[in-house]
């Protein structure tokens, strides 16, 4: 896996980085590494040399959502790493565990991309507002239902999974970019995500690290239009709603 290290605690893992890039993250805390998502199956020997490579013990384990590319590797890592902690967003781990039904609050629009069950149990389910490490646990609905994103509170780098893609230009969830379509192949309700967009930009991040692309160093910019095109497609998603 292609290494890039951002800062004092970022560092982005890529699996198949020019042909079809899929992201992992080793965020650096006191007590150890936290991982953000685990890749595609058989990246878990790449990920545990990665964090090798940085000196310090993957500790816990925690995941965006629970599409195939991101969850890959999570039963291969728990067998290696049984007593780090894994960490899921509340529903996203009834993915995980294979029920793909939705509530009737949610759109009922059709769930889209790779659901594999996991035989790995979260050791604790992840709300908005909750911690983890050094990282706050901010909702991000709309890729999937239960979408999550983590803001690192000491330098502001935002690990926003697949709620923005950078890969063939910076877009929110469920806007097709042609040279890389399928972040927005894969996106369960579009005006959410757009919503879940302001929100993450409101959070004025320094750095946004997604889950298909490169790192984006002082994204706010770039968001503003990347969400206005996005307005523009979905008009009817109420601001910040
Ligand atoms: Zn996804």
């Amino acid at each position: 896996m292609k290494t890039t290290r951002h800062g004092d605690h970022l560092a982005q893992l890529t699996r198949f980085p020019r042909l079809f890039p899929v992201n992992c993250y080793l965020v650096r805390d006191d007590d150890g590494l936290t991982l953000i998502d685990t890749a595609i199956a058989g990246s878990a020997p790449a990920i545990l040399a990665a964090a090798a490579a940085l000196g310090a013990p993957i500790v816990r384990i925690a995941l965006t959502h629970a599409h195939v590319d991101h969850v890959g590797a999570l039963d291969a890592l728990h067998a290696a790493l049984p007593d780090a902690e894994v960490l899921v967003p509340a529903r996203e781990a009834r993915f995980l565990a294979g029920d793909l039904s939705l509530d009737p609050a949610e759109s009922q629009a059709k769930l889209r991309g790779g659901w594999p069950t996991c035989t790995t149990r979260p050791t604790r389910l992840l709300a908005p507002g909750d911690r983890v490490g050094a990282l706050a646990v901010v909702a991000a609905p709309g890729h999937t239902p239960g979408h999550v994103a983590f803001l690192d509170t000491r330098d502001r780098a935002l690990i926003a999974g697949d709620a923005f893609q950078t890969r063939g230009g910076l877009a929110v969830a469920g806007i097709l970019r042609p040279t890389f379509p399928f972040p927005a192949l894969a996106t369960w309700h579009p005006p959410t995500a757009l919503a879940s967009a302001r929100a993450l930009r409101a959070l004025r991040p320094r750095l946004l690290a997604v889950g298909h692309g490169t790192l984006l160093p002082d994204p706010k910019a770039a968001m503003d239009r990347a969400i206005a095109v996005a307005g523009r497609r979905w008009p009817e998603a109420a601001y910040g709603a």
